[in-house]
């Protein structure tokens, strides 16, 4: 195994650091991390949302906080812009999505290791970190330079996202990162009509991964148009309609985190 770096620095304020992945991207990872860290506010845990996916930062745009830019009080440290109670920060408040781009895994690495360190966090019980797809190298340092508490693996159940999911759980092993369990996401879709529950991307296939790497199943996230809306909209399912069925299988899942 990757021996993870001697001098791995704890984020201050953060007791957990819990990082969401996934080996392909388009599987909903953003999706996922947004709906959990308001599940587990919901639980009454303090929780922040660092997202990190330097290629693609969709999370501002999730909380419909896309205009904001953190403020600095000593042009260095940033206060986290905060977003349906969680402290939020996002490569998105930072830089234009065109320019994120075209950067290099090591210019990447350590642009996510600064926001992070960076930021002033309030005390947090957890830290929700939405990681860019893949397993490269971006991964690796984050995992080798910061005490990471476990990984949560976002895949859909079709055959080519569970493949890149597995080199995902593969590679946190070598880092001795825990998988805290894998979410099934676009499990199914439920027919609007008739309430036929068709499995569009296959079915079982997440049961099994979790079987075979001895981790969980957390929960299996169906396809669905209110999920999908609500985020274009800037205010995710669990917060804006509590009673909705799809909020209470996020609430399950952040019960088994
Ligand atoms: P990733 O972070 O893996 O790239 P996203 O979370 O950004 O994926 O999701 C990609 C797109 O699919 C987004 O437009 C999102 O709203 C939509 N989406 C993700 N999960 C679901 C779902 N379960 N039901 C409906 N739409 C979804």
């Amino acid at each position: 195994t990757l021996k993870r770096a001697n001098e791995q620095h704890a984020v201050k304020n953060i007791k957990n650091i819990i990082v969401v992945s996934s080996g392909k991207g388009g599987v909903g990872k953003s999706t996922t991390a947004v709906n959990l860290a308001l599940a587990l506010q919901h639980e009454g845990a303090k929780v922040g949302l660092l997202d990190a996916d330097i290629y693609g930062p969709s999370i501002p745009t999730m909380l419909g906080t896309q205009n904001q830019h953190p403020m600095s009080p000593d042009n260095q440290h940033m206060m986290p812009i905060m977003a349906f109670g969680l402290a939020t920060n996002s490569i998105g408040y930072l830089v234009e999505q065109d320019n994120a781009m075209v950067w290099r895994g090591p210019m990447a690495s350590k642009a996510l290791l600064q926001i992070l360190q960076d930021t002033m966090w309030p005390e947090l019980d957890y830290l929700v970190i939405d990681m860019p797809p893949g397993t490269g190298d971006i991964q690796l340092t984050l995992a080798q330079s910061i005490p990471v508490t476990g990984s949560v693996i976002v895949t859909t159940p079709q055959d080519i996202a569970l493949i890149d999911a597995k080199k995902g759980i593969t590679m946190f092993n070598k880092v001795n990162i825990p998988t805290i369990g894998i979410i099934e996401n676009m499990s199914y879709h439920i027919c609007e009509n008739c309430g036929h529950h068709e499995a569009i991307f296959g079915e079982g296939g997440a049961a099994q991964l979790a079987k075979h790497y001895h981790t969980q199943l957390l929960g299996q996230i169906p396809l669905d148009r209110v999920l999908r809306q609500d985020l274009d909209n800037g205010r995710p399912t669990v917060i804006s309609q509590p009673d909705n069925p799809f909020s209470q299988i996020y609430n399950e899942l952040a019960d088994r985190i």
